[in-house]
């Protein structure tokens, strides 16, 4: 589904990505792992179209994008600071991208409904999103990214925001509906038990390279450096 080959980004001397090589197979949940800088937004922004490569290639369902639009990529993005609109409602908000391709009001209701059903949000298409607690608001936010059908759904700390409890919760409603839809998602997170849980593969990065790649339990079990396993919280 998605292939990064060599791919780099400088900003000035550092390279914030550095000849980073990665799959992600149809189906499959990535969860981007590491410290603060390291450089999963820009990876994200990267496939998104959002940042120039100073170097490799990107390629989705095996064709190069180099030059694509961002909004022909088929990407469902649901970034922290992607806010809702708070004019719109919430079947406004969830319809956003469904109008912006032209479909039918008929279409735009069906889909609405059953996206929010989906989220945990039954019949909320007339609320307004200022009313909404921060977690329905994330649940939204999903719901919108979600209704296009995107063919990678991209998530940069989706749940930063949240507290904790309310974050446990939703990671594992995350984890149903992307089985449910089959999504094939990427998302980043500096928290390894969000990562863990949504998971099917870990990607740990350090210094825009990538450290050590597995499922959470192969990255558990067998962390491939000192970096990994402190990261981790091996502190020994
Ligand atoms: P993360 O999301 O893992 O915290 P980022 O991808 O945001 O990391 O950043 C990786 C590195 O690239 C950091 O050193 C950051 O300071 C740098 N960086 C990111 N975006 C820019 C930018 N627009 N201009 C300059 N440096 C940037
Ligand atoms: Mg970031």
């Amino acid at each position: 589904m998605l292939t990064l080959d060599g791919v780099t980004v400088r900003f000035g001397e550092r390279a914030a990505l550095d000849a980073v090589d990665l799959d992600v197979a149809e189906h499959e949940t990535v969860c981007v792992l590491g410290p603060s800088g390291s450089g999963k937004s820009t990876l994200l922004r990267v496939v998104a179209g959002l940042q120039p490569l100073d170097g490799g290639r990107v390629l989705l369902g095996g064709a190069d994008q180099a030059g694509v639009a961002v909004h022909r990529r088929g990407l469902g993005l649901m970034f922290q600071d992607h806010q809702l609109f708070p004019q719109r409602d919430v079947a406004g908000n969830v319809a956003f991208g469904l109008r912006m391709r032209g479909a039918s009001r008929a279409e735009q209701a069906d889909r609405v409904r059953e996206l929010l059903e989906l989220v945990g949000l039954p019949g909320a298409e007339r609320r307004a999103v200022a009313a909404l607690s921060g977690g329905e608001q994330q649940r939204v936010a999903l719901a919108r990214a979600l209704a296009p059908s995107p063919r990678l759904l991209m998530l940069d700390e989706p749940l930063g925001q949240l507290d904790r409890t309310l974050r446990e919760r939703l990671v594992v409603e995350l984890r149903s509906v992307f089985a449910q839809l089959g999504t094939t998602v990427l998302a980043v997170t500096h928290d390894q038990g969000e990562a863990f849980a949504l998971a099917d593969r870990v990607v740990v990065m350090r210094d825009g390279r990538i450290a050590q790649s597995g499922t959470p339990l192969e990255v558990w079990q067998r962390p491939a450096s000192e970096f990994v396993a402190r990261f981790l919280g091996f502190e020994n």
